[in-house]
């Protein structure tokens, strides 16, 4: 079976900024496909190659067989694109918006509504209110509707969630869920590693490489380190004393507690909080963990870090 999109060695280039390295991966017909990653990883970039509207430096793209250049046209008409700024117009209403998006495809909203009748139902109250007036919860299912509303095969939604309450956050990713049993191919990024979880596969990318391509579960699966939660009652001091524990491999802050990963059988809860208590923390606590897939990409970051330090050499300065 064909895939529903197919990218092979994709590089982009603004200047000196090297936004895409040489990327290539697929996405099969009907997976929910993530692209998690931080700010300037790549991929708006990405994302705007795939939906034709940007061009590549070299390497190849297509989307259910078209290529993303010599196709265009085909590929504009088969995908659903939500950039991640808000693409609305915001001084007409939401009525108009959604009428406006389903005119260009030449289609209507009457024709159409079945597949979005679930997601605009929600803002439908209030289908004479402009855009611009309406909560990002709202913006984001309106954007949605209209990526939506000329049926198209694919969906590229770029960081839908981002800034969007957690509850909106919850919802959304329902919806997407809901869309994926319509048969949709989706394609979306998030900077929210809590997100990855709900994909059927995930890429890690970052400064536009991506580092591992996996379904969530293998990714936490293949976490290669032990892994401890410390709490004390001074966190700075915690994050800066862990440091210095001869067996620690990488200390990191995750909320009010530190994680502290370590090569397996290295060292146990209560070496640990021996160490703390000699140098002066007091109310510590630690408990073994299984990762989540923010430790993971830490120690994905990590390691290609220290791998660019070998390779330019700095590691031995
Ligand atoms: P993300 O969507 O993951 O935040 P982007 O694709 O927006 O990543 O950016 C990737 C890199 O390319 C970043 O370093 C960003 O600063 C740079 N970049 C993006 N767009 C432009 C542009 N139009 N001109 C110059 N640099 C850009």
């Amino acid at each position: 079976m064909k895939n529903a999109v197919d990218v092979q060695n994709l590089s982009k280039n603004y200047g000196d900024t090297e936004a895409l390295k040489e990327i290539s991966f697929s996405v099969g017909k009907g997976e929910l496909f993530g692209f998690i990653g931080p700010d300037g990883a790549g991929k708006t970039t990405l994302f705007r190659i795939l939906a034709t509207l940007l061009l590549a430096d070299s390497g190849a793209a297509t989307v259910e067989g078209y290529e993303v250049v010599k196709d265009y046209k085909k590929i504009r008409q088969i995908i659903g694109y939500m950039p991640g700024r808000f693409s609305l117009y915001q001084d007409l209403t939401v009525e108009e918006n959604l009428r406006f998006f389903a005119t260009i495809f030449g289609t209507t909203i009457e024709e159409n509504y079945e597949l979005i009748k679930e997601i605009y139902s929600q803002i439908e109250p209030f289908k004479t209110r402009k855009a611009g007036q309406l909560s990002g919860g709202m913006k984001q299912k309106l954007a949605l509707s209209c990526a939506l509303i000329h049926k198209p095969e694919v969906l590229f939604l770029d960081e839908p969630t981002t800034g969007v309450d957690a509850v909106s956050r919850q919802e959304f990713w329902e919806m997407l869920k809901r869309l994926k049993t319509m048969g949709i191919t989706i394609v979306v990024s998030t900077p929210y590693m809590d997100e990855a979880a709900l994909c059927d596969r995930v890429a890690l990318i970052q400064d536009g490489s991506i580092m591992q391509i996996s379904t969530p579960y293998e990714v936490v699966e293949a976490y290669p380190m032990g892994l401890f939660s410390v709490t004390s009652t001074d966190i700075y001091q915690l994050l800066h004393d862990l440091q210095k524990l001869p067996q620690a491999h990488s200390v990191f802050a995750f909320g009010q507690a530190a994680h502290l990963s370590y090569k397996k059988e290295n060292v146990t809860a209560s070496e640990v909080i021996r160490f703390l208590k000699e140098t002066g923390h007091e109310d510590v606590h630690v408990e073994e963990i299984k990762p989540t897939i923010e430790d993971c990409f830490m120690e994905l970051m990590q390691g290609s870090e220290q791998a660019n330090e070998r390779t330019s050499g700095r590691a031995d300065k």
